[in-house]
């Protein structure tokens, strides 16, 4: 079979370090099966109830692409077949669904995994009435700057261990808690031992040393730091929020990012009005991220682009904040994203079930969009067209829920539904 190229970037060759990684996170928890050995062999899954292909022209013509009584072949790290298992052609192997629910792994084009410290006491006071400002990022820098590599290391192995336990194949990650030169590029050297979309954010707060001359601090992010950085990562990221980078910083890093063959993704619009999701759709980002607080001029900004709005309801979760209007975005015609935003200030999850049971009861969504948004909205989100699917070419990413339906993930919250991950073809879960 020929595998599918996506749009944007080549098909990525196995990352042997990635999938090693993996393994060895998977083999650091307790819960969980060994990685099976990599293999060529043909697969089939069988006596899928419900089958989420995201393909529309399969099943039922839905967005989601539903087919009933499926049946998937993977063959390596691809999908080499999907349809009814009627049909299904022979294999070497054969693996017995029992009747549940098939789903591509979710893609969580948000997080924030390199990073020390725990701040525990601070969401313990914001849940007893004190309001979330961006300065709290500060506390969680000056505990990563004191860590050691290993430790950032092992944090970052540890969270990928659970995220894919809850059906997390692919996931982006970010710098944005070491603010120098130094530990801004050794974050994004340790992320991309993990991934490849790792995201540049020395522009998530102005540096403490910095304080009194930020427009120094923007500096050094185009220049020095960008220069330490621009090659470990695939993209650039900015807080443009009051309290962060006003329009015209984040525009001029963001510029200066592109400049060095980075792409630009926004963290736009979460505490208050501002430029940011006006900004991504300027700069042909791949993402304005949060959008809680969208003009009617940002809606038509976003349904009018290719730029995806990606939605973190963890973070109005833990901060108690107003959520974001997904209903609103949807029916103007944007492209609408759900992603865990991991991190241990504003949203200290890394459950992709979770962020799709509140977008459903809080944010509008129906659990049908909300899985599209939480598979194929994050491979938007993400400018890839090899994952967040199930059909012939792209990545065998699937996860298996003990379910009959992907409507349990909303209707069953908190659960802990996912009983088998694939990622590249291997059961990782
Ligand atoms: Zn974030």
């Amino acid at each position: 079979m020929t595998p599918g190229r996506p749009s944007e970037r080549s098909a990525p060759e196995p990352d042997p370090t990635a999938d090693q990684a993996t393994k060895d996170a998977m083999s650091n928890a307790t819960t969980v099966s060994p990685a099976h050995s990599a293999s060529t062999a043909s697969t089939l899954i069988t006596n899928i109830a419900a089958l989420v292909t995201n393909d529309p022209s399969l099943g039922d013509n839905s967005p989601l692409g539903l087919i009933q009584d499926a049946a998937v072949v993977i063959e390596g790290d691809r999908i080499a077949w999907t349809g009814d298992q009627s049909k299904a052609p022979a294999t070497d192997n054969r693996v017995d669904a029992g009747g549940r629910a098939v789903l591509p792994g979710f893609v969580d084009s948000h997080s924030h995994l390199v990073f020390a410290g725990d701040r525990t006491q601070e969401f313990n006071a914001r849940m007893s009435g004190r309001p979330y400002s961006a300065g709290g990022i500060r506390t969680t820098v000056a505990a990563t700057r004191a860590a050691t590599d290993e430790e950032l290391e092992a944090n970052v192995t540890r969270y990928l261990a659970e995220a894919l336990r809850q059906g997390t194949t692919t996931f982006e990650t970010k710098s944005g808690y070491g603010l120098t030169t130094h530990d801004e590029s050794r974050a994004l050297r340790v992320a991309a031992r993990h991934t490849d979309e790792v995201t540049y954010l020395g522009a998530h707060i102005v540096a403490p040393e910095f304080a009194e001359d930020p427009a120094a601090y923007v500096a050094l992010v185009t220049g020095e730091m960008l220069d330490a950085c621009a090659p470990h990562a695939r993209w650039i990221d900015v807080f443009c929020e009051k309290g962060a980078f006003d329009g015209d910083q984040a525009r001029a890093i963001l510029t200066a990012g592109k400049a060095r063959g980075l792409h630009p993704r926004i963290h736009a619009n979460q505490l208050s009005y501002g430029p940011g999701v006006r900004l991504a759709v300027e700069l042909d980002a791949a993402s304005a991220d949060h959008c809680t607080h969208l003009t009617e001029e940002d809606v038509d900004a976003l349904a009018n682009s290719r730029t995806v709005a990606t939605l973190l309801p963890g973070a109005e979760f833990s901060t108690r904040a107003e959520w974001p209007d997904a209903r609103r975005l949807l029916d103007a015609g944007a492209t609408v994203a759900l992603s865990t935003d991991c991190n241990p200030g504003s949203s200290f999850t890394s459950s992709v079930p979770f962020c799709i049971a509140l977008a459903v009861r809080d944010m509008g969504m129906t659990p049908d969009e909300a899985v599209w948004s939480a598979t194929a909205g994050g491979a938007a989100a993400l400018r890839r067209t090899d994952i967040g699917r199930v059909t012939p070419g792209a990545y065998a990413d699937l996860t298996l829920l003990d379910a009959p339906s992907h409507v349990h993930l909303a209707y069953r919250p908190g659960v802990p539904l996912v009983t088998g991950v694939w990622r590249r073809g291997q059961r990782v879960v």
